[in-house]
């Protein structure tokens, strides 16, 4: 299986990218923040829980968000692997993973980091929320956003380091530049 970590900051291209190795690898995407919007475009109980943590910036509780990526790993047993995107931000989360990852017979095959410079997260995250309408992508919320994963996230890299698994990589450039890049760290693992 080949399970990847896909890691930066918000507005880092995360998941722009996601989507040209889930082309090239057949590879299931498991974006958390995806879920949890999902969960409130249903209005559920739990969507309904989330939605002032999510809209101030903060980040939910490890639990709910280790509950989630559990049943998605439940529920495609038969999966080439997985792309994990927005997940783990937190060394508990790191840590859940890793033990889902051994009950399920596998384990993470690397984290790829996208280096991006703050104003220009900024931007990105600014002009992303005039064409999707993301309540959090105003620039009040994405500085906090940006603020919360240097605080409290970015730590999750120095844990895979541990591991020998990170591989940091500059995320300015175009869409395939970015991409090449990827590709590049990714081929050892494919070959
Ligand atoms: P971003 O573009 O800011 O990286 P995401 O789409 O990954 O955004 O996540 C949006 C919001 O969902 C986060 O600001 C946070 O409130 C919540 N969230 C997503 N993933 C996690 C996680 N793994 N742990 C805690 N909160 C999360």
């Amino acid at each position: 299986m080949l399970n990847i970590v896909l890691f930066g900051p918000p507005g880092a291209g995360k998941g722009t990218q996601s989507q040209k190795i889930i082309d090239d690898f057949g590879l299931i995407h498991l974006s958390t923040g995806d879920m949890l919007r999902a969960e409130r475009a249903s209005g559920s109980d739990l969507g309904q829980r989330v939605q002032a943590i999510m809209d101030a910036g903060q980040l939910v509780s490890d639990e709910i968000v280790i509950e989630l990526i559990e049943k998605r790993l439940e529920a495609n047993k038969d999966a080439n692997g997985f792309i994990f995107d927005g997940f783990p931000r937190t060394v508990p989360q790191a840590e859940a993973l890793d033990a889902l990852m051994e009950q399920h017979g596998t384990s993470i095959t690397c984290m790829i980091q996208l280096l991006v410079p703050y104003e220009e997260l900024v931007q990105r995250l600014v002009l992303r929320g005039k064409d999707s309408g993301r309540a959090d992508d105003n620039e009040a919320t994405a500085r906090k956003r940006i603020d919360i994963y240097t605080e409290e996230t970015s730590i999750v890299g120095p844990f895979y380091e541990s591991q020998g698994k990170l591989n940091a990589l500059n995320g300015v450039g175009s869409i395939p530049e970015v991409g090449q890049r990827i590709a590049d760290v990714l081929a050892p693992h494919v070959a």
